[in-house]
């Protein structure tokens, strides 16, 4: 059970330091893809659209605009306050960067995670880890 915030408002310059250029976007959604290291496991962007949508319908929320992905291998990227994490939601500019270890074809439970708060957020919610909230983390990511 996560109870500690992943979610942090850091408008940091260049894109929390991951930078603006991307790998692939889905024209239909705007969300774009960057496999942040050379030996990145290159999850299929069709699989991370359609774990949007999935998570849409689970949540009943939805956005036409989808975020900015980045997918790495490196676990340095994802410590954040000297606590690591396996996937993180930016709040502003929104981002969401997941561990490639913790994705695979028919895996993509932290991806789902992240696009919840990215949903609420979209949704002009409390995107946070609250109480509330966590009923949806419970139920849509999986
Ligand atoms: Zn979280």
């Amino acid at each position: 059970m996560l109870s500690t915030s992943c979610t942090k408002d850091d408008p940091s310059d260049n894109n929390h330091g991951f930078g603006f250029d991307v790998d692939a976007v889905d024209s239909t959604t705007g969300i774009s893809v960057k496999y942040n290291e050379a030996d990145t496991f290159q999850f299929p962007i069709e699989l991370i659209v359609e774990t949007y949508h999935i998570t849409e319908n689970c949540l009943g929320l939805y956005s036409d605009k989808g975020p900015p992905v980045i997918i790495t291998n490196n676990s340095n990227n994802l410590i954040i306050n000297g606590v690591q994490f396996s996937g993180y939601f930016y709040h502003s500019p929104p981002l969401v960067v997941v561990h490639d270890g913790l994705l695979s074809m028919n895996d993509t439970f932290r991806l789902e995670h992240e696009f919840i708060h990215y949903l609420l957020q979209a949704n002009g919610q409390n995107p946070n880890h609250t109480e509330e909230n966590q009923i949806l983390f419970d139920r849509c990511s999986i």
